[in-house]
């Protein structure tokens, strides 16, 4: 059973020590609203339940030293009913997970692991737009915390320059055509990257890595949830072109030849947009325009100077 009125769901934890932690409170960014946190403190929810006071992400926090899974868990109290702004974060994923099966690895304390649970009032097959409005919220929140400059790779990963930073995990439930309820799991690489990749993905950066200083996990999750929160009001209001010219602007493949593959087919092309239900419009090389809307396709770039036909 959920409890009918609020709480926070603490487990008590010893400290957790961050890779290379020294335990000397390192500086945060000036504009910080949390300014006195030390950056490699562990994840706060009475912090972020206060600073959060006014949002819908404040009332069900869920947080845990060790999770299976954030989205895994962020499910389940789907299905017990838990309202929408549910959100479970963690230090630690046993089971963390991409897409496809894939796994996320992240080791204790280092990067911002958390899920949020919503019930948006819209069909099914525009859930996407919701991935996207994550990465928005998430690339916006990398700027203000720390002036790195991320890019949004279609369909959900974050990167900056060519190497992969954060990656979005959308999972949805759907009741006649209408959504039920959305999962969207964050995991960002705060202090800590994989040197290599499992299963040859793309090389991985992390916050530490660009800017030379620990950042606050703490402070990063307010910012992206309350920029996500004002873009999907936004998305609940209907008004989609903001956020579509937005998302645009910070796309890294548009222009761009590329390769989608999924289970079931391959498909070249040149990325031309994003549309407003988050799908990937792309030219092939007849000149037929596609529109691949779907959370579970893999896309890569392809090398500069290829033409389609050599992809
Ligand atoms: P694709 O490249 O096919 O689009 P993806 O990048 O969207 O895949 P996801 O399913 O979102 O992949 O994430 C899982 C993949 O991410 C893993 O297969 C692994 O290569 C990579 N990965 C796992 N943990 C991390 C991490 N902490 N940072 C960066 N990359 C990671």
């Amino acid at each position: 059973m959920l409890p009918t009125s609020y709480s926070i769901l603490l487990t008590c934890v010893p400290r957790i020590e961050t890779p290379g932690d020294t335990s000397r409170p390192l500086p945060v960014a000036e504009s910080s609203s949390i300014g006195t946190l030390k950056v490699h403190e562990l994840i706060q929810p009475e912090l972020l339940k206060k600073h959060l006071a006014q949002s819908i992400f404040s009332s069900h926090i869920h947080y845990q030293a060790s999770i299976d899974s954030t989205n895994a868990l962020a499910r389940t109290l789907a299905g017990q009913g838990a309202p929408e702004g549910t959100l479970v974060v963690t230090e630690e994923q046993t089971a963390g997970r991409g897409r496809r099966g894939r796994a996320w690895v992240s080791p204790a304390g280092a990067n911002l692991l958390f899920s949020v649970l919503l019930r948006p009032p819209m069909e099914g097959e525009r859930v996407f737009v919701l991935t996207m409005v994550l990465a928005l919220a998430g690339l916006k929140a990398v700027k203000r915390v720390t002036g790195v400059k991320a890019l949004i790779k279609w369909p959900n990963d974050l990167y900056v320059g060519t190497k992969k930073l954060a990656g979005v995990l959308t999972e949805f439930a759907m009741r006649e055509k209408q959504v039920d309820w959305a999962v969207l799991g964050m995991g960002m690489n705060a202090g800590w990257h994989p040197d290599m990749p499992e299963g040859g993905g793309a090389p991985a950066t992390s916050l530490l890595e660009e800017t030379g200083q620990r950042v606050s996990r703490n402070e990063l999750l307010l910012e992206i949830l309350t920029g996500f929160e004002t873009l999907y009001r936004e998305v609940v209001r209907g008004n989609m072109e903001p956020l579509y010219e937005e998302w645009n602007r910070n796309c890294l493949v548009l222009g761009k030849a590329v390769v989608i593959e999924s289970d079931r087919e391959r498909i070249e092309g040149k990325a031309l947009r994003i549309d407003d239900w988050g799908a990937l419009i792309i030219e092939d090389a007849k000149g037929v325009q596609r529109r691949i809307l779907t959370g579970d396709v893999s896309l890569r770039v392809a090398p500069p100077n290829k033409i389609l036909t050599q992809l």
